[in-house]
């Protein structure tokens, strides 16, 4: 799983960063963190770039799974499906909201679920 984490040590102290974790450990930098990037100054933004790279490189579309169940955008009963990055629970969409744009709308209202429940 991927948690942002803020660095405590080095010159990085005080940025955030998308990390890999293993148990409780932070292993590694994930997604575009791992690449260049300077950290963040907020979790939000360490999330928002992960969101990034996960739009970019690991979103499937028109998956179909048997049974209809109701879009997470509009509630239209769908056998469609789609998944952002690897491992996740499928998000129902119908055929009009199979696209990157609706995950991203999704997973921006999911992040702040996240962010709200944390103050
Ligand atoms: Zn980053
Ligand atoms: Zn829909």
């Amino acid at each position: 799983m991927f948690v942002a984490k803020v660095s405590t040590e080095g010159p990085d102290t005080g940025k955030w960063y998308m990390m890999a974790m293993e148990g409780k450990i932070a292993t590694r930098r994930a997604g575009y963190c791992a690449g260049i990037c300077n950290g963040h100054s907020t979790q939000a933004e360490a999330m928002e770039h992960f969101l990034q790279y996960q739009l970019d490189r690991e979103v499937d579309l028109w998956l179909s799974r048997r049974g209809e169940r109701a879009c997470e955008i509009c509630g239209e009963p769908t056998t469609l499906r789609a998944r952002l990055g690897r491992k996740t629970e499928l998000v129902v969409l119908c055929q009009k909201h199979q696209s990157t744009s609706s995950l991203q709308q999704l997973a921006r209202s999911s992040m702040l679920a996240l962010s709200v429940s944390e103050t």
